[in-house]
C-alpha cells in the first residue's frame, strides 16, 4: 500500500552511498493504523485492564522516534561516516553568527573541512557568510528556517514542510548550492519530517560525538567529551554563536587535539560513489566496533 514514487528533481536516481533520502515517509501511518487496530482489538475482548496498558505502550516507539536523535523509526538517519580510515565529519550548527569567519579561519590554517548546518533566517542576514563558507570549499546543510527549538518535535505537517523548505530556497538563492544535509533541531525528528525532506532530497543527519558546546562554555570538558567518542567515522556535532561566547576556542582546541591523535576532516561527499558502502546497509551499525 505504500506509494513509491520516483525522485523528484533536482536529485533524480537512488541516493549513493551515506546520503539516504528517505523513501517511505508515510509507512509510519500503516505502524500507526495496526497498532491502533490491535489495541482496539485487545480492549474490545479483554476490556480496559489489558487494553488500556497496551495502547499506552502503543505509542512508546512513536515518542522514542521523535525524542531520540539517532532514532531511524520515522526516516533514515545517518549518525556514523562508513569508513575504517581515522576521518571525522565535523558539523558545525546555528549559523551563520558571530563566529562563522573566525571558524572558517581556524578550518583553513589546520587544512580542515566542515559541514556547517545554516539556519535559513540567520542566512538571510548574512548572505556573504553563507557565500564565504562555501567558496573556502565546506558544505552548507539545511539546519530549519527559524530554529523554533521549543516546539520543531512538534510541528505539524504544514509547519514542517515550510522550516524545511523554506531554509532551502534561502540557502540555494545565496549561495547557488543545493544543500544534500538536514540537520534536525536540537536533534528531534517527528512523524513529518520524512515527507518534507524526501521533496528536496535531502537526507538527515545526526551525530556521534558532542560536547554540549551550546551550553557548555569550557573548551577543555567540551572536547574532552567528544574525544572520548572519537572512532573512524565519527559525526562530530559541534556549535557557533553560543550566547557563552566560546565557540570559536572550543573549535581551535578541538582542531589541535585532532591533530594531534592523527585524525583527519573528511566531507561525506568524499566517501561517496567509492564503491565501499551497500545502500542498504544500517551505516550507522555498519562501522561500530
Ligand atoms: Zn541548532
Amino acid at each position: 500500500m505504500i506509494q513509491v514514487m520516483p525522485s523528484p528533481a533536482p536529485h533524480p536516481g537512488p541516493s549513493p552511498g551515506p546520503h539516504r533520502v528517505p523513501r517511505h515517509p508515510h509507512a509510519w501511518w500503516i505502524a500507526l493504523g495496526l497498532s491502533q487496530a490491535l489495541v482496539a482489538a485487545v480492549w474490545w475482548q479483554w476490556g480496559w485492564r489489558l487494553g488500556l496498558p497496551l495502547m499506552l505502550a502503543s505509542h512508546v516507539p512513536f515518542l522514542w522516534g521523535t525524542l531520540r536523535p539517532g532514532s531511524r523509526l520515522f526516516s533514515p538517519v545517518l549518525t556514523r561516516l562508513p569508513t575504517t580510515e581515522p576521518v571525522v565529519w565535523l558539523t558545525i550548527d546555528d549559523g551563520p553568527s558571530d563566529d562563522t569567519a573566525a571558524m572558517l579561519d581556524l578550518l583553513d590554517a589546520h587544512a580542515a573541512k566542515a559541514t556547517f548546518f545554516l539556519v535559513g533566517e540567520r542566512a538571510r542576514a548574512r548572505p556573504q557568510l553563507v557565500r564565504e563558507i562555501v567558496r573556502r570549499g565546506h558544505g552548507i546543510g539545511n539546519h530549519s528556517h527559524g530554529h523554533p527549538q521549543s516546539v520543531f518535535w512538534a510541528l505539524g505537517p504544514a509547519r514542517m514542510r515550510d522550516e524545511v523548505g523554506s531554509a532551502q530556497a534561502e540557502l540555494i538563492d545565496i549561495s547557488g548550492v543545493v544543500p544534500r544535509w538536514f540537520r534536525a533541531v536540537v536533534g528531534m525528528a517527528n512523524p513529518f519530517l520524512a515527507a518534507a525532506l524526501r521533496g528536496h532530497g535531502l537526507a538527515r543527519v545526526a551525530w556521534s560525538a558532542r560536547g554540549y558546546d551550546a551550553v557548555a562554555a569550557d573548551p577543555a570538558t567540551v572536547v574532552a567529551r567528544i574525544e572520548r567518542a572519537l572512532a573512524p567515522g565519527t559525526i562530530v556535532l559541534m556549535h557557533e554563536g553560543a550566547r557563552h561566547g566560546r565557540n570559536v576556542d572550543t573549535l581551535q582546541r578541538l582542531l589541535q587535539r585532532l591533530d594531534a591523535l592523527g585524525y583527519r576532516t573528511v566531507l561525506p561527499e568524499s566517501l561517496e560513489g567509492a564503491g565501499e558502502v551497500a545502500a542498504d546497509d544500517d551505516v550507522a551499525t555498519a562501522t561500530r566496533g
